[in-house]
């Protein structure tokens, strides 16, 4: 008897697509072959670096910085917990004394030497999040590879952030910073009267629980004592714009 040709035809149709199926699913060679198969019918994500670098993400962990205040004081007091934090024994911070007639930041010691090995820099984050005083950040910057190891041991001068439109290089003088009276630590309890100009007020004692902390509702009483310049007061600094986490 003599099949139909519709049905000889389908019946072939069936019979390979059965082994494209198995070849594709059961073989080792076949499942090789299923990714690129799958991704031929995707979008394209192919992205024209480094013409166009695509935007990273908001919390990216590139280079580092270290921040400044408005007037240009440097945040870095040198404590060198970023040091201690880092696994990968990546930072090294030499701290020295401020003087009356050179203050680099305005607690009682600067970061005179500064550095972050890129060698070993694992970008990890850890550092920053140890600074006490947001001196150190991470900016979105990725692009610094180099031809000799060397290269890749940043100085202070090099992580250090610009000085702010309106601020001064350092060092500045103590009576410089005293006549300015900013408050540089966000609490005229914790500003040192030298640095605010007026009585100190102590910081007494800690609440006994967070509940103590509640911030009563309506508006709140405006004190004359406000910090002169909010702007100083641990703020991301101009050049750090993506360093918010
Ligand atoms: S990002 Fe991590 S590895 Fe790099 S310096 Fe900071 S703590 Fe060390
Ligand atoms: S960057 Fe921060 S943690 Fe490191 S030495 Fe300076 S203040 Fe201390």
């Amino acid at each position: 008897m003599e099949l139909p040709p519709v049905l000889v035809t389908t019946l072939t149709f069936v019979i390979l697509a059965l082994l494209v199926w198995v070849l594709l699913s059961r073989t080792v060679l076949g499942r090789g072959f299923s990714v690129p198969l799958r991704n031929m019918f995707r979008p394209v994500e192919t992205s024209q670096y480094p013409e166009k670098p695509r935007p990273v993400a908001p919390r990216f962990h590139g280079r580092h910085q270290l921040n400044r205040y408005a007037d240009g004081l440097e945040k870095c007091i040198g404590c060198e917990l970023c040091a201690w934090a880092c696994p990968a024994d990546a930072i090294y911070v030499q701290g020295a004394d401020n003087t009356v007639e050179a203050r680099y930041s305005p607690g009682e010691r600067y970061a005179e030497d500064y550095q972050i090995n890129y060698n070993r820099c694992i970008l990890c984050g850890l550092c920053i999040e140890a600074c006490p005083t947001r001196a150190l950040t991470m900016t979105h910057e990725y692009e610094f590879s180099a031809d000799q190891r060397s290269k890749l041991v940043y100085t202070k001068d090099q992580l250090i952030a610009g000085v702010p439109p309106g601020g001064d290089e350092t060092p500045h003088t103590d009576r410089q910073v005293k006549e300015r009276g900013l408050n540089y630590y966000g609490g005229l309890a914790v500003t040192p009267p030298t640095l605010h100009g007026g009585t100190y007020r102590p910081a007494g004692a800690a609440p006994a629980s967070r509940a103590a902390q509640v911030v009563p509702t309506g508006d709140l009483p405006i004190s004359d004592e406000q910090p002169t310049d909010p702007a100083t007061v641990g703020g991301p600094t101009r050049r750090d714009p993506g360093r918010d986490r």
